[in-house]
């Protein structure tokens, strides 16, 4: 096990902000974690379970234990005529799942190719891109109860997954530390390619799963800034649902206004076009930026601290509540 203390997490973080941990640690494999759940002192401080920080906006220091684990390995575990099942360890990087399984030639993935992240942060995001969500293609989610240190072995069904959410996620629930994913994959795959981007860049091309990874990288990098080069943590805020009444109030002042249908006969209205039409996109304030390829996207343009990009996030959200009447909610998670 792995223990630092006074850690920068500048490389555990997508935005590369340079914010410290009081504790970091990082454990092996499940007996570890259980060590460190039944630990009293753990138990007291505050604590946080990390994968790589794409997804997370470290407001100042952390004053707590960030937890992290480095549970690898792939294997099959299960397989028939028409399916694969596959176990992957939490801190597996999502990518290298997807080329592991499109290599095979297992279908169910491919389109959520070049998300950042580690697998055991995709199960708890239920990570989502061109007309996929990973929730499709899980059979299960094993992780560790913080309160009563018991494992559960949770099916898809019971990992209470909606839009960019699940039971992990919710603090109504238990806290969990997720140390497996199994996944089940298709020996034939049946391709999403509903979304009209990638039918653009797969026209005339033989549909095959690595032509599905392909396209979908190709589309990423053309509009997402690589968290590497310029640091982000993709998409800050999530896409609203509202309801047709709102939606068609909206629709007469401004009839271009993009929409997709949502559950329960809602509408869901891209958060990018509507920081746009506010006049965000490629504004720089200090350190802090909206990228100039996709409003929904902040960037540290060097040496931003989280508060600034909190506060830009801050004056997007008053300025769209102000003229659309929508609260944009963040899909990035704060850390205080
Ligand atoms: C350039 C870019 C593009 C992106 N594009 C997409 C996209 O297309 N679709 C999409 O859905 N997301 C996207 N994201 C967001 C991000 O990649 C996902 O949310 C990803 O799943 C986060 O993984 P992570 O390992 O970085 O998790 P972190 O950001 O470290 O953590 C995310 C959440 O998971 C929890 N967590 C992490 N590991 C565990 C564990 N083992 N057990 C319990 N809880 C845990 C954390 O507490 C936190 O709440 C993008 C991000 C970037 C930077």
């Amino acid at each position: 096990m792995r223990i630092e203390q006074n850690f920068s997490l500048e490389k555990y973080n997508t935005f590369h902000l340079p914010a410290k941990t009081r504790w970091f640690l990082e454990y092996e494999n499940e007996d570890d974690l259980q060590k460190v759940l039944h630990d009293e002192y753990f138990q007291e401080c505050l604590s946080l379970h990390i994968g790589k920080g794409s997804n997370l906006l470290f407001i100042n220091d952390y004053n707590g234990i960030i937890l992290h684990s480095a549970i690898r390995g792939m294997e099959v575990v299960r397989e028939d005529e028409s399916f694969v099942w596959l176990r992957v360890g939490a801190a597996e990087i999502w990518d290298e799942v997807v080329a592991y399984a499109v290599s095979k030639g297992w279908g169910g993935i491919e389109n959520l190719s070049l998300i950042p992240g580690e697998t055991g942060a995709a199960a708890v995001q239920n990570i989502g891109a061109y007309g996929m969500e990973i929730k499709d293609a899980i059979e299960t989610v094993e992780a560790w109860n913080q309160l009563t240190f018991e494992k559960h072995v949770f099916k898809a069904d019971e990992c209470g997954y909606g839009y960019r959410t699940s039971r992990f996620k919710d603090p109504h629930q238990d806290p969990h530390f997720v140390t497996y994913v199994t996944l089940k994959l298709r020996k034939q795959p049946d391709f999403k390619l509903e979304y009209g981007a990638l039918q653009d860049v797969l026209k005339g091309k033989e549909i095959t799963l690595q032509a599905v990874r392909d396209a979908v990288i190709a589309i990423r990098q053309a509009k997402l800034p690589d968290p590497e080069v310029l640091g982000n943590a993709g998409s800050f805020f999530m896409n609203p649902v509202i309801d047709t009444a709102h939606f068609e109030k909206l629709r007469q002042q401004y009839p271009d206004i993009p929409s997709y249908p949502a559950p329960d006969g809602k509408i869901k209205v891209p958060a990018g076009w509507l920081i746009e039409q506010c006049g965000f996109k490629g504004k720089k304030h200090g350190e802090v930026g909206v990228y100039e390829k996709q409003a929904l996207v902040l960037v540290n343009l060097g040496n931003a601290t989280g508060d600034e990009i909190a506060l830009m996030a801050e004056s997007i959200r008053s300025a769209v509540k102000d003229r659309f009447g929508i609260e944009l909610m963040p899909e990035v998670k704060y850390v205080a």
